[in-house]
């Protein structure tokens, strides 16, 4: 089986429903068809500063988060980052092949670099697509499930590999992006031009996926629209109710269109009223199964040892044949 990587930053108490629509659906889809690797990426998340108590109860809760949204650990390899080394020790010898102004140009560094601002914005974050890069190479990976927001970071991945691999000797699978392109960003619901976040400020503009019901229903209540008042999809003109168009899509496996007639003539709240009922039954159950997970700590941790294990395995491989193709003399 082609092998598959993907992960998320346990930067939340719970995950968004951005973050759900646009990765863990694919992944419960594609891990049957691919030998996959979900990581809890805990080490990217220390790109911003964490409190280290809080950090350890995010990490449990994301990874209770994947298997309550269907990803199976018996199946895939659901791990946590710093649980294999080899991570942090394949970034360091990516980033003496990437360019500082290749690095410069991420799109995603500029936004949260100049949102922290300079104090708060560390080396880490800086180097945080490297990091990435080794995520996905160590595991030769083919390909890299993500929302449109890190296509960018995988063609940096590409790049490093066949960089890689034209100075030092085939090493590394060239991995490729796959996005879901219709519902490949989900936008704040307040702020309907900015993606949904999970270390976004705008709580009100977030769907959580462990929200109470009652909670995620009133914030689809009190999404913004606009003056029209027809149920249409126009992202230039209508970002707010294209957004809960394509959530509505996405969470229904309906077309776009079938749902604009279906609201024809309607208003807002009864187009809403559909929403916040579809967003319930689909994450009621998910939540319940995620706080099971979490009553029981130890076994979650018990399970994560287990894939860690599986995954530490793989990357091994890759990092003795990467110390061995640069030269670094092996400790006999
Ligand atoms: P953070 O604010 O900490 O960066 P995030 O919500 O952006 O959190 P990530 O951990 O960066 O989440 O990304 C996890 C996955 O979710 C990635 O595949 C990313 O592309 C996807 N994703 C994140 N936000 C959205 C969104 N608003 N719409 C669609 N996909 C998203
Ligand atoms: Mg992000």
């Amino acid at each position: 089986k082609p092998r598959l990587y993907s992960g998320m930053q346990p930067s939340a108490d719970s995950l968004q429903i951005g973050n759900y629509i646009g990765a863990l659906m694919q992944w419960r889809d594609l891990q049957e068809s691919y030998e996959a690797f979900f990581s809890v990426v805990d080490l990217h998340a220390m790109t911003v500063a964490q409190d280290p108590e809080h950090l350890r109860e995010k990490t449990r809760r994301t990874a209770a988060q994947y298997i309550a949204a269907g990803i199976e650990p018996s199946r895939s390899t659901l791990y946590v980052q710093s649980h294999v080394p080899a991570h942090a020790e394949l970034a360091w010898i990516l980033s003496t092949i990437t360019g500082f102004g290749e690095a410069g140009r991420m799109t995603q560094f500029k936004d949260k670099s100049q949102r922290y601002g300079s104090e708060a914005t560390s080396v880490g974050l800086f180097t945080y697509p490297v990091l990435m890069a080794a995520d996905i190479l160590l595991y030769q990976t083919d390909i890299v499930p993500v929302g449109d927001d890190q296509k960018q970071h995988v063609e940096l991945t590409r790049d490093l590999a066949e960089r890689f691999n034209s100075r030092f000797g085939q090493t590394f699978t060239v991995p490729m992006p796959v996005i879901q392109q219709e519902t490949a960003r989900i936008y704040d619901l307040q702020n309907p031009t900015s993606k949904m976040s999970k270390s976004s400020e705008s709580d009100a503009g977030t769907l959580w996926m462990l929200d109470d019901p009652a909670v995620s229903a009133k914030k689809v209540m009190r999404a913004v629209t606009d003056s029209e008042g027809s149920v249409r999809y126009d992202r230039e003109a209508k970002p707010g109710v294209s957004n809960l168009l394509v959530i509505y899509a996405a969470l229904t496996g309906r077309q776009i269109p079938a749902i604009e007639d279906e609201y024809a003539g309607r208003g807002y709240g009864d187009f809403k009223k559909g929403l916040a009922e579809v967003v319930v039954n689909e994450f009621g159950p998910v939540r319940q199964r995620a706080l099971e997970l979490l009553a029981d700590p130890a076994e979650l941790d018990r399970v994560l040892a287990a894939n860690a294990a599986r995954a530490e395995s793989v990357a091994n491989r890759t990092l003795d044949d990467v110390y061995d193709r640069v030269g670094l003399l092996r400790r006999s």
